[in-house]
């Protein structure tokens, strides 16, 4: 039988996720069907979230945004990578350097040849070898040069730092413009439909002034609270913090010192950690901490402590548990954002799982049906794209030789899930780094945080000594010559912006 469409979308809740499924949706529904955006400027935002990994330029780009636009916009600056600090052992810097690192040299991966070199002392460090990470340092940046055949100039893969509310009341007026209804008011209640086959379904959400919002598919992104997948439906909630301990954050802005860097910098301290996320006016701080091992009070001082610049503001608190809800999509209600869970903002991955989310809604958009299978297919994908994401974030964790705490101890000595220890056991057996199921996070992501944080594999792939050592060592130096060239003609990452997207 044929199930006739919807005709209402009704999205509760005007955070990143509220407003980047409305300008989502509204450019692929072409105004077809009516779609609501209920938000409450008293209770607010979350007010966090600014670092971004590059497959957001793809989400603009569909929805047809001008880059330049969106970083004036936005006080946005340009992201090369994750600068980690004091993360294996005290005094450790290595970066997450986006893109590729090397050249494809068949039959076997780049890291496999450096590997050998490194062990006989042939090899420059790993960073070497990657113009991100090369150009990050050197404080540079350009986007890729598509014209510039075989050079990693056409490579350069980046994300940015923004204002998170800036980018979501951007959003705003392009949805709005759009035909997106925003409704203002705190929603108190939520009626479920009584009878009939979708008896359980969500039908309406009710302001306190009383007025009522009706809905035939309603998005959840009310941010923590879930106040439809968990308080309505009560869909239940996987708690990893065995795994990811922090529950907490102090966030606050700082003025700008010092050149602006085109990378987040993420330093461990002695219960979690820093972050420091560079926006054109100003500097984005938050100290991420396992109120278990630390104070609320240590944790504010070790932030306030370790600012470039005068802070701008109280520091602010937040809190939260890492895990998944059980079921991102359950009956009627689809849950994007915060609703649906939360891991670490260490890998900056919060905002793409919101993209993720949308993108499988679009897949698998539904009809009056509401089709299982439909559903339970959304469902699998969900739980794998954050699962993945997950074992990434738990590596850094884990993957740590501090002695100087007993967070870092306990991290060191936990049980990790069993996809994550497979990971590990193939790395160090003979430095090989397998991509399951085109998870997000590609062999060079793996490569670099298990080499930066000190995982040594035992071989290299055999294959790697059919070719002479002076050979592979000759090839790496070219590869790092062509890199430091490249680098070299790049501009200051401040002076692109200057140029192309400064803000007023
Ligand atoms: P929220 O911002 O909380 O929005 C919830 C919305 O629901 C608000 O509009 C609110 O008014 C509305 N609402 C709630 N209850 C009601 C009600 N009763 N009536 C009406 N409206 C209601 N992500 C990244 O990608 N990169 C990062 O660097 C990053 N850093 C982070 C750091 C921290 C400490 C935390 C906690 C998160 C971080 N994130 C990061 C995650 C990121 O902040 C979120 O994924 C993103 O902001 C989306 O939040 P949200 O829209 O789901 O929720």
């Amino acid at each position: 039988m044929h199930a006739s469409p919807l005709n209402n979308v009704t999205i509760v809740g005007g955070g990143t996720a509220g407003w980047m499924t409305a300008a989502a949706l509204a450019t692929v529904l072409k105004g077809r069907y009516r779609i609501s955006v209920v938000e409450s400027d008293e209770i607010g935002t979350v007010g966090v979230g600014e670092a971004t990994i590059p497959m957001i330029q793809r989400f603009n780009q569909l929805l047809g945004i001008d880059e330049d636009e969106f970083l004036r916009e936005t006080h946005g600056s340009f992201k090369l990578g994750i600068e980690f600090v004091n993360w294996g052992r005290l005094g450790d810097r290595y970066m997450h350097g986006f893109g590729r690192i090397g050249r494809e040299l068949w039959p076997v991966g780049f890291e496999q040849y450096w590997l050998r070199m490194r062990a006989l002392g042939r090899a420059a460090p790993l960073e070497a070898y990657s113009i991100a990470r090369m150009a990050g340092k050197a404080n540079r940046f350009m986007p890729p040069r598509h014209d510039i055949e075989d050079s990693p100039l056409g490579e350069i893969t980046y994300a940015y730092h923004f204002d998170a509310s800036l980018y979501a009341r951007y959003l705003r007026r392009r949805s709005e413009a759009l035909g997106v209804v925003r409704v203002e008011g705190r929603i108190i209640d939520t009626v479920l439909r009584a009878e009939g086959p979708q008896a359980g379904h969500v039908e309406a959400v009710v302001l306190d002034g009383g007025q009522r919002i009706d809905g035939d598919l309603f998005i959840d992104c009310s941010g923590f609270r879930g106040l439809l997948i968990e308080q309505a439906l009560q869909t239940g909630y996987e708690d990893w913090t065995h795994w990811l301990p922090c529950d907490r954050a102090w966030a606050v802005p700082c003025e700008s010192a010092g050149p602006l860097t085109p990378y987040t910098r993420s330093t461990a301290h002695r219960a979690g950690w820093q972050w420091r996320i560079p926006l054109q006016h100003r500097t984005g701080n938050g100290h991420v901490y396992s109120s278990a091992h630390m104070s609320d009070d240590e944790a504010a001082a070790v932030l306030m402590a370790n600012l470039d610049g005068a802070a701008l503001a109280e520091p602010r608190m937040i809190r939260f548990k890492t895990g998944m809800r059980r079921l991102a999509w359950n009956r009627n209600v689809v849950a994007i954002g915060l609703s649906s869970g939360f891991l670490e903002p260490l890998e900056s991955t919060s905002i793409h799982l919101i993209q993720s989310a949308i993108q499988q809604l679009i897949d698998f958009f539904p009809d009056r049906g509401f089709e299982p299978a439909d559903i339970d297919e959304f469902n699998r994908q969900a739980r794998f794209n954050v699962e993945s994401v997950r074992d990434f974030v738990i590596l850094h964790y884990h993957l740590n030789q501090r002695e100087d705490s007993e967070f870092w101890r306990q991290c060191a000595h936990m049980d990790v899930p069993a996809t994550l220890a497979e990971k590990i056991r193939l790395f160090q057996s003979h430095g090989r780094i397998v991509r399951f199921n085109n998870e997000l996070f590609s062999e060079v992501g793996w490569l670099q945080v298990m080499e930066g944080q000190n995982l040594r594999p035992r071989r290299w792939h055999p294959m790697v000594e059919l070719q002479s050592d002076d050979a592979t060592q000759a090839y790496l130096e070219s590869v790092r010559e062509v890199i430091a060239k490249c680098v070299a003609v790049m501009p200051d990452h401040a002076a692109y912006i200057a140029q192309h997207c400064r803000s007023t």
